[in-house]
């Protein structure tokens, strides 16, 4: 018999995550309706928010808070080089453009030097991204945003449980808001689903009417006097970026089994810790700042290819074979031609290219076993050594 495929990371459904689908299928609403609330308390009372507006997908989350932060053209908004490409997108989407900072070469997080280093006349806002679920240095990119008033959206797409010195990464308490994808590979998934969570009673309002066309349904927001019951007035530009009951049902289920999830992601984490330190030329990432607690998303190690005379191509296809999948987690953007006809580039940024250059994520999510670890750390050593 041979080996099942082990994916770098997938989704984990339950019985009650059936159940709580196919009963709202059977329910009144299938948008709109108790399910998107209820699913929004959860998440709040998870993350420590005060508001949580769910939208169809992280990247519409992103989207919708930049637009919440009146970010438009002219305005340049500070983002890392190693992230998946909505991080940078969404400022692109309000007509702003993104300025690409440097991380750090062994954990992949934005360094604040390289921040501080880019702050301009223009910069509105920072998007610190928590790769792999690491948080970054909130209290320093805090501080220098601060001094400037600027806005900082934290990019929680990786990152729904974990927290940084004993605040819960969407509190929001060193930022104006936090975005949360979930996408099967995440923590959490609704299948196609979204996030953002806010501490400000203002941000919530419009973050609200972003998602529902602009459009402003409550008699005091009016301009206009209202003429009866049927009556919504748009004031500004919107989006259709809600999320459907049939989402939030499967999301507040996933919710209720979120501690499970990242109790085993942290126990996968310390087995490959334990098993790859005798494996030569391979390391993984390195923790993030004092304080930092990880959600461990992914599990990316940095390999020494050059060491090992393999390139990572021949690594991942031999991987493959093996049925180890992995990934390669992230090209940096500004490497990305779209970005490239913009006018960026790689210069100033060596800390993503090497980063860059040894990253190769390995199979993480909740229904890995131990056996299933040990096989991928088998494999790797294998592929490198055979
Ligand atoms: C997944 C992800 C997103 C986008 O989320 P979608 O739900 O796929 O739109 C944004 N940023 C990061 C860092 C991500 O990993």
């Amino acid at each position: 018999m041979s080996d099942t495929f082990l994916p770098y990371g997938r989704q984990s459904i339950d019985e009650s995550d059936i159940q709580a689908v196919v009963e709202t299928l059977r329910s009144e609403y299938l948008t709109t309706g108790p399910k998107v609330p209820e699913f929004e308390r959860a998440l709040k009372q998870h993350i420590g928010a005060r508001h949580a507006v769910a939208v169809d997908n992280g990247t519409s989350a992103l989207h919708a808070a930049c637009a919440a932060a009146g970010i438009g053209p002219g305005d340049e908004v500070i983002v890392p080089a190693i992230t998946f490409v909505a991080s940078a997108n969404c400022v692109r989407y309000v007509g702003g453009e993104p300025v690409f900072a440097d991380v750090d070469p062994d954990s992949g997080l934005i360094s604040p030097a390289s921040v501080e280093a880019l702050l301009s006349e223009r910069t509105r806002a920072i998007i610190p991204v928590h790769l792999n679920g690491c948080p970054v240095d909130l209290e320093a990119i805090a501080a220098i945003a601060r001094a400037r008033d600027l806005i900082v959206i934290e990019d929680a797409a990786h990152a729904l449980g974990a927290s940084f010195k004993g605040h819960p990464i969407g509190d929001s308490f060193y930022s104006n808001m936090t975005t949360y994808s979930f996408h099967p590979v995440k923590h959490i998934t609704t299948g196609e689903g979204g996030a953002v969570a806010t501490h400000d009673d203002a941000l919530a309002d419009k973050l609200r009417c972003v998602r529902d066309h602009g459009l402003t349904r409550t008699e005091e927001g009016f301009i206009n006097p209202s003429p009866g019951p049927w009556y919504y007035e748009q004031q500004v530009l919107g989006h259709n970026m809600r999320l459907s009951a049939i989402h939030c049902a499967l999301g507040t289920s996933q919710l209720a089994r979120l501690e499970g999830f990242l109790a085993r992601r942290r126990a996968i984490a310390a087995r490959y810790g334990e098993l790859l330190a005798s494996v030569e030329h391979v390391k993984p990432v390195a923790d993030g700042p004092e304080g930092a607690s990880s959600a461990y998303h992914l599990y990316p190690v940095l390999i020494d290819f050059k060491g090992c005379g393999k390139s990572r191509a021949e690594v991942m296809a031999r991987l493959r074979d093996l049925r180890v999948g992995t990934q390669v987690h992230y090209i940096p953007v500004p490497s990305q031609p779209y970005y490239v006809e913009r006018g960026h580039s790689m210069e100033g940024l060596p800390g993503a290219a090497a980063y860059y250059a040894r990253v190769l994520s390995l199979p993480m999510y909740a229904d890995l076993i131990d056996e299933d670890v040990d096989r991928v750390v088998k494999a790797l050593d294998k592929v490198l050594h055979g």
